[in-house]
């Protein structure tokens, strides 16, 4: 059975009991509920997803990340998954991108940038307040601006993220 954040009671009836109503008070948003119907709708029962658990989201205006327990289950289940997606985009009409709990900040960052941009360096850096962040150095177009990228990735890593942009001259 898929695992979502919500129990699939709550979910099926829209009546939520106190346990996921405080999951919608601070973790989680309408956006996890809405997804987390479609997975069950889609996905829930295939034996191929019996171990699957949808973790949640992070979303900007335009982006949205969804967090599996799995890596890879995009590139191996490409089939079923993509039929999520594209509901997924219907509904929140976002870009969505798949990742797993522990995937990289680079490879997380190469996903969300596009093809045309690349990762130069990352790294830690101190703000003017005294506190930590980690520094994402770009080069080439990216495909959401900066804050969008940064908001997202800073809610899934839980830690500061900051994205900075190499300019590139022409007839490079
Ligand atoms: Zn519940």
């Amino acid at each position: 059975m898929v695992k979502t954040p919500f129990h699939e009671i709550c979910l099926s009836t829209e009546i939520f009991c106190q346990e996921c109503k405080e999951k919608l008070n601070t973790r989680f948003s309408f956006t996890d509920v809405t997804i987390s119907r479609l997975i069950l709708e889609l996905l829930g029962k295939k034996k191929e997803f019996e171990n699957l658990e949808y973790i949640g989201s992070a979303e900007s205006s335009k982006l949205i990340v969804l967090i599996f327990n799995e890596a890879n289950i995009l590139e191996s289940k490409y089939d079923a998954l993509s039929l999520l997606l594209s509901r997924v985009r219907e509904a929140t009409k976002k870009d969505v991108v798949v990742t797993d709990r522990k995937e990289n900040l680079r490879t997380l960052m190469e996903k969300i940038a596009g093809s045309s941009a690349k990762v130069l360096y990352i790294r830690e850096l101190w703000l003017p307040d005294g506190s930590k962040a980690k520094e994402i150095r770009i080069r080439g177009k990216l495909k959401f601006n900066e804050k969008e990228i940064s908001q997202v990735l800073s809610k899934i890593l839980n830690e500061k993220i900051e994205i900075s942009l190499e300019e590139v001259k022409a007839g490079e």
